[in-house]
């Protein structure tokens, strides 16, 4: 056999994506199979985003760009800082990417040597530490859990950090927990990391737009701006616009940071697709009521899954502030049940003799727990929260 890379055999394949296709795959043998795994909008992707992209084919745009993305897309980035975050950015200062899931991986990358450390909150979003580990970086993990509201206190983070420490992970709001840090939080953690100046910050902002929490969206920059050179925001459109198959994500910081993430990216996979751009364009200086929508419906799902999970005995469900996931807490429903031990067998339990597929909260570095996707039809939901009662 072929003797493979320390780097590949370090890292496993993403759990949610293999969620998605084993349900899949039992679908297609005729199992009627709920999927509540879904790390993406069950809309389609808006007309007039569509539309722009069908005559940018139309047009014959439909070759290389330059690497770091168009100047359409970059100024409409720019545009979108200054409207809705009040950050001002040149040019020099954007590199569109294939997706947020590549503006983390170039990031990664283009910063870290080997043995550098990551502060990575748990839960997380799955793919932050693999893709340190693939750098050769060392993930740092700090857990949370339901009684912070699955947020990183001050003092965890003090804790966390060595001379070692490279760089924090801060996703807000946050896949898979649903939680937002506010600003006072965010000045708390700022307070910390004033006395490490050379820690970097990644704001992983992908759901900034699926935010129902009273008040405005706030990232670390805004409670901090004096780490403008010490901050990398990252974004895109997946998740706000329904766009997930497009692979359009952007990261905005500092100039030589984001020339060299750039060049990692300039030996990859080159510009992003030249069609998905302009569509991307479209999606952010387009109308913005398609988000609305969106939200409007998230809300009402999340009011009625969270309603209806904690009427289950053993099950405990924060209200989040936004994002389409919640993630209860099931220790008391496994210690309940008979021959389960884990959340990783109770969500084997569960697609086996409920027909519900999620994922389990080990994924996400948070055992004891479960992530709901409410990414799906309010019919979906209903039935699907009828067969876990009924398992439980
Ligand atoms: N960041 C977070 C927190 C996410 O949940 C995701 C997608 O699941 C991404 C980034 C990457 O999104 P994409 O690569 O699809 O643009």
């Amino acid at each position: 056999s072929i003797t493979l890379s320390h780097r590949v055999k370090a890292v496993k394949p993403s759990p949610t994506l293999a969620i998605t296709a084993r349900a899949a795959t039992m679908r297609a043998a005729g199992k009627d199979i709920i999927g509540l795994g879904a790390g993406e909008p069950d809309f389609d992707t808006p007309d007039n985003i569509k539309t722009a992209a069908i005559n940018a084919i139309n047009n014959g745009f439909t070759k290389y760009t330059a690497v770091d993305g168009t100047a359409g897309l970059k100024k409409a980035i720019i545009a979108k800082f200054k409207r809705d975050n009040g950050f001002d950015y040149q040019a020099k200062q954007i590199l569109v990417s294939c997706g947020g899931k590549q503006s983390f991986f170039n990031l990664a990358q283009a910063l870290l040597n080997t043995g550098d450390e990551v502060i990575i909150p748990a839960p997380y979003w799955v793919s932050y530490p693999d893709m340190v580990l693939l750098a050769d970086g060392v993930p740092v993990i700090i857990e949370t859990g339901q009684a912070q509201n699955f947020k990183i206190t001050p003092a965890q983070l003090r804790a966390a950090i060595t001379s070692k420490t490279r760089l924090l992970v801060i996703n807000s709001p946050s896949n898979p927990t649903g939680a937002a840090y506010s600003l006072a939080e965010l000045k708390a953690l700022g307070e910390v990391l004033r006395e490490f100046p050379d820690v970097l910050i990644a704001s992983d902002d992908m759901y900034e737009h699926v935010l129902w929490h009273k008040g405005e969206f706030v990232n670390i920059l805004n409670a901090n701006p004096d780490f403008y050179d010490r901050t990398i925001v990252l974004n895109g459109v997946s998740k706000a616009y329904s766009m997930t198959g497009w692979r359009i994500g952007y990261a905005a910081g500092p100039a030589d940071l984001i020339e060299a993430m750039c060049i990692v990216q300039s030996q990859s996979t080159s510009n992003p697709t030249s069609i998905s751009q302009v569509a991307a364009e479209e999606a952010l200086n387009g109308d913005q009521s398609c988000i609305d929508n969106m939200l409007a419906a998230f809300k009402k799902r999340h009011d009625y899954v969270v309603a209806e999970l904690n009427t289950i005995d053993g099950i405990e469900c924060l209200p989040t502030d936004g994002t389409f996931y919640v993630f209860p807490n099931v220790e008391k429903l496994i210690a309940k049940l008979d021959g389960i031990n884990d959340d990783l067998e109770y969500a084997e339990y569960l697609i086996e003799t409920a027909g519900v597929a999620l994922v389990p909260g080990s994924a996400f570095g948070c055992p004891g727990h479960i992530r709901v996707s409410i990414a799906t039809s309010m019919d979906n939901l209903v039935n699907a929260l009828a067969r876990i009662k009924q398992a439980s």
